[in-house]
């Protein structure tokens, strides 16, 4: 296929999804947070020509916009939260601007602009070549607390697609078929009954008690679940001082499993440990659910599709300076072993298909619709997973020329699935076997509320 268009438009307008990928990484902004990068990339989608809705699904800082009319219905997954304590300054050492403070240390403000910038090409590929098709970007928040795309399923969105596809920053170009897993999250808080430490222990009954002894039954419940579930967890709160018998404790849990089953029943169980406490130490329990998501459940049809798109694309043209500058990083990461590696991953990497421990709200979406994710390279080799270095790159020119790549791999992979129909039916053939009869049944209850911004 000739891509020269859909390059030209990315290529011509580079200038502002650059400015616009700087301005979000200056304004880090967390889950449900993300008011001025929702509002700017909506912005750019008006100028842009699309029908835009900024906070639908109930949700203030999310967005759908479309263009187009008629199938296929293509859905791109846009993402623009940042993460609690990685700030950091354009430096290849550890410098923060706000010492604690938020940073795009998984590189969303990327991940946002790649998939606007990927939304004005398809369009532009429609509406040129007078194509029957629609585009529908979402503005998808809250990635990095795992529910984002978890509460606006549950009110309806991504089912009108034929097929999605999702782009995510990475230390190399690629896609992968392989499972991730999914997670339910969970807050234990327990209430007991204060008391004098030293004085009058005997009246107290402690929160801190139930919340340790719970952890006790759980780490002892490890020994009993499949291989490859993961349970982990942070206290919350958990009492003030050692004289004070503490009536309130709290700790938060996440379960992982490879599938959604594992995930509930190991749920389930966990939820047992915690009743058990809470009646040996004689205090109350409240479980505060906080949402769950899928395993990952790739397309191989459209993983394919990204992977040979790729390949014919230019590649990213890294300068000199982008090289230095991720070496440094690559030589102050906590990954560096002393051995030299490049300083970026350059070419294609061959499709991964092996299982990650990790999660990500886009497996709601591929058990909704036939979806698959990929990565381009817009980090130094051992960035690493959420850290300071990412963020460095996701305010760099570096970081920046991966973001464009990737632009140009979702436009170029949705005008093959534009232009042919027979591979928009493979990939929904495939999604219905894998599913086998299965619906999407969303892991959050109706009962809970969406989180909304924090003024
Ligand atoms: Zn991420």
């Amino acid at each position: 296929m000739d891509y020269s268009r859909i390059i030209k438009v990315i290529d011509d307008n580079t200038p502002e999804f650059n400015d616009l990928a700087k301005k979000i990484y200056e304004n880090p902004e967390l889950a449900y947070n993300e008011v001025k990068a929702c509002a700017w990339l909506a912005e750019s989608l008006k100028k842009h020509g699309f029908d835009v809705e900024v906070g639908p699904y109930g949700m203030p800082t999310a967005i759908r916009a479309t263009w187009g009319k008629g199938h296929p219905i293509i859905g791109v997954l846009a993402e623009y939260d940042a993460l609690p304590g990685l700030s950091q300054k354009q430096n290849s050492a550890f410098d923060p601007v706000v010492p604690g403070g938020p940073g795009h240390g998984c590189g969303h403000n990327m991940l946002g602009v790649a998939t606007l910038a990927g939304a004005i090409a398809m369009k532009d590929d429609l509406e040129q070549n007078g194509l029957e098709g629609t585009v529908v970007f979402y503005g998808c928040p809250a990635e990095e607390v795992l529910t984002g795309k978890t509460f606006m399923a549950r009110e309806g969105a991504f089912k009108e697609l034929d097929l999605a596809i999702a782009f995510h920053p990475g230390a190399g170009n690629g896609t992968g078929v392989g499972v991730m897993t999914g997670l339910n999250s969970a807050i234990f808080h327990f209430k007991g009954k204060t008391a004098h430490a030293g004085g009058n222990p005997w009246q107290g009954r402690s929160a801190l008690d139930a919340a340790e002894i719970m952890s006790v039954g759980a780490n002892y419940l490890r020994e009993h679940i499949k291989d490859g579930i993961r349970i982990h967890y942070s206290y919350k709160e958990a009492g003030t001082a050692p004289n004070i018998v503490p009536d309130r404790a709290s700790v938060w849990y996440y379960v992982r499993a490879f599938t959604r089953d594992d995930v509930e029943d190991t749920y389930k169980r966990l939820v047992k440990c915690a009743e058990g406490a809470a009646h040996m130490t004689e205090t109350q329990l409240e479980v505060e659910f906080l949402g769950g998501c899928y395993d990952t459940m790739p397309n191989k049809v459209i993983a394919h599709t990204i992977y040979d798109t790729m390949k014919e694309l230019p590649p990213i043209e890294f300068s000199d300076e982008d090289k230095k500058f991720a070496d440094e990083l690559n030589h102050n990461s906590h990954l560096f072993t002393g051995q030299e590696v490049p300083p970026i991953m350059e070419g294609i990497q061959p499709i991964r298909d092996e299982r990650g421990s990790g999660s990500t709200d886009v497996g709601d979406v591929q058990h909704i619709v036939p979806c698959a994710m990929y990565n381009t390279a817009c980090e130094n080799t051992l960035a690493g997973g959420h850290t300071w270095l990412i963020t460095a790159c996701s305010g760099n020119p570096l970081g920046w020329k991966g973001m464009i790549f990737g632009a140009k791999v979702m436009a170029a992979s949705a005008a093959k699935f534009y232009r042919d129909p027979e591979l928009v039916k493979a990939a929904k053939k495939e999604f219905d076997e894998a599913m086998a009869g299965k619906t999407y049944n969303c892991p959050i209850p109706k009962d809970i509320p969406i989180p909304q911004p924090q003024k």
